[in-house]
């Protein structure tokens, strides 16, 4: 009879123990704690997931160019000027920094119109970036691709339409970007065509540092010639501007959609 009292008093006391120590605040809240947890981490997966590419701006020149030499592909004894301040409109007097800064904030905002994220090399004319530079920021953000925005000229004023330029294909810094730089070019190049722009063709080129420092596929954009009268002003025109930036945003984008 003891032995069996004792038997009921311990049952009755690890009883009182196990309902002491489960505390069902504290496990609802720990439960909670951990759905929510799992519903965190679900939601951030898909976050990046849905993430949109980012592409990376980079309106070329400066106000003031920089004539101080660095290095035109990495671990490379040749130099070239950091950055100059390029040439300037036949008829409107205009800077090309002054024109493709303004160009290249129309691409951003049709850019981001799209839904891509979009940072810029500058956005002022007060800054001092090198080509180098410029080519590694857009590494460091891990972007997914660069578009750089210049205009060209000439000593021959009849010489008009639009290039786009992206690394040599026999270039040793350019191996890994090639393929995607050409195929992205092609895209746009037709893009461009399409929208009623002369457009002079793709050419390679070796010896531009912001091609050689740069790990993401990357075209740039001569949109005409400054040294032309009509084409110098063209460019300057608002709807003009406008045209030509969407047709490299409909490139870039529909590079994007065939790349993923
Ligand atoms: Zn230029």
């Amino acid at each position: 009879m003891k032995k069996y009292r004792l038997l009921v008093t311990t049952i009755i006391a690890m009883g009182i123990i196990l309902i002491g120590t489960s505390n069902p605040i504290t496990n609802l809240y720990k439960s909670t704690n951990l759905i929510s947890k799992g519903i965190t981490r679900k939601d951030d997966k898909e976050k990046i997931k849905e993430e949109k590419p980012l592409i990376c701006i980079d309106p070329g020149h400066q106000e003031r160019g920089d004539s101080n030499p660095e290095a035109v592909a990495p671990g490379s004894s040749q130099t070239k000027a950091r950055v100059s301040s390029g040439a300037t409109g036949i008829s409107t007097k205009k800077p090309e920094y002054i024109l493709n800064l303004e160009a290249s904030t129309v691409l951003k905002h049709i850019l981001e119109g799209k839904g891509y994220r979009v940072i810029m090399t500058r956005e002022t004319h007060n800054v001092n970036i090198s080509n180098a530079e410029r080519a590694r920021l857009a590494n460091e953000k891990n972007s997914d691709m660069v578009v750089r925005i210049h205009a060209d000229s000439l000593d021959n004023s009849s010489k008009t339409g639009a290039s786009i330029l992206i690394p040599a294909k026999e270039n040793k810094y350019t191996t890994s970007i090639y393929e995607a730089s050409n195929q992205c070019a092609q895209v746009v190049k037709n893009q461009m065509t399409n929208a009623g722009i002369k457009v002079n063709g793709i050419f390679e080129r070796g010896d531009l540092t912001g091609f050689n420092w740069s790990t993401v596929p990357v075209v740039l954009v001569e949109m005409g010639f400054l040294s032309n009268y009509n084409e110098d002003q063209m460019m300057s025109n608002p709807e003009y501007q406008r045209k030509l930036m969407q047709s490299v945003a409909d490139g870039v984008e529909e590079y994007l959609r065939q790349k993923n």
